[in-house]
């Protein structure tokens, strides 16, 4: 197969969900209403979102040799992504999430990486040669950061760091090297140790990113759109306003579109690129589910 103009490296999780009328107390066994399986992880995630826009995207992943890694590997074929690099891997089960959601709509996680675990150095240098053409590189932090660091230090493209989840200890470099650091409100709380809860509190954590070393920083801020900072110039882009459904996944659905559209079109500007992401991902919100939920080419072509 021809190379990608988007690898991402990074996890894949499938989603047990069961809703139940509450939470069971520890040792309680309750009756749930419903039960769904949903394809996550928020690599797999963003993989799939740049490719239902229609992106040449390729996946370096880990499944496990259980019935979910085989299951996962078709929904990404399905989804016209590149499994070239997902690696079946021996004694380890699929990452799984296994979720309960109250009628209250809190929720219980338990979340068990498994292959995910294994996904290494090795991994990146056998996608090397990928890695090296992509025009963009992605990645996130539910795998291991020295994986993340190694395909940044291979990438000649642009590369997206999703600082997701939040890390309170990491190498520096793991700031300083990708092109663009991309977090939400609260993982940007946690990696700056200051209040983000307005698009000021944002601005002045996203100076406090690039003084510690990024590059350029986008701070996404769900309903209020996204900030965006780099040594030259700062900006705030707003979203639509949308009938809310649910928003797993809204911050997958943004950083697909943004590695979609930061490859397919040179030209176009971070503020156009940004405010495109905003509405593929405010699309995503309108819709259940995670990957499903993801918009395909049409949301861009009428936006
Ligand atoms: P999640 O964890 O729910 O997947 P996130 O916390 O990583 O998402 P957010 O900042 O909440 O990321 O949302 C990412 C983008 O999704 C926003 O920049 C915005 O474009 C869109 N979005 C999120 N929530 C809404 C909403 N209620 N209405 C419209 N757009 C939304």
């Amino acid at each position: 197969m021809a190379s990608n103009d988007i690898v991402v490296v990074g996890s894949c999780m499938i989603d047990f969900v069961s809703y139940a009328p509450r939470l069971p107390k520890p040792g309680e066994t309750i009756h749930g209403s419903e039960f769904v399986t949903n394809f996550g992880g928020k690599g797999a995630n963003q993989c799939v979102a740049a490719a239902k826009l229609g992106g040449k995207t390729s996946l370096v992943t880990r499944v496990g040799n259980d019935i979910w890694g085989p299951k996962y590997i078709e929904n990404l074929k399905k989804n016209n992504v590149n499994t070239k690099f997902v690696n079946a891997t021996e004694n380890y089960s699929t990452g799984i999430a296994q979720i309960t959601v109250a009628d209250t709509g809190e929720n219980q996680i338990v979340i068990v990486a498994g292959a995910n675990n294994q996904l290494g150095i090795t991994d990146v240098d056998v996608a090397q040669s990928a890695i090296s053409k992509a025009r963009v590189l992605v990645l996130q932090l539910e795998t291991s950061q020295d994986v993340a660091i190694r395909a940044i230090q291979l990438c000649r493209g642009i590369s997206i760091l999703n600082g997701a989840p939040a890390l309170s200890e990491y190498n520096p470099q793991l700031l300083k090297l990708p092109t663009i650091f991309c977090v939400n409100e609260s993982e940007a709380s946690i990696f700056t140790g200051l209040s983000v809860d307005s698009i000021s509190e944002a601005q002045t954590a996203a100076e406090a990113l690039i003084s510690i070393g990024c590059n350029s920083v986008v701070i996404t801020l769900g309903e209020k759109g996204a900030l965006y900072l780099d040594k030259n110039e700062t900006f705030h882009v707003s979203c639509p306003q949308v009938k809310c459904k649910d928003t797993t996944g809204a911050g997958d659905a943004f950083i697909g579109a943004l590695a979609y559209l930061l490859a397919n079109d040179k030209d176009i500007s971070m503020r156009k690129a940004l405010e495109k992401s905003c509405v593929a991902a405010a699309d995503s919100v309108t819709r259940l589910g995670t990957q499903i939920s993801f918009p395909d080419e049409k949301i861009l072509k009428d936006n």
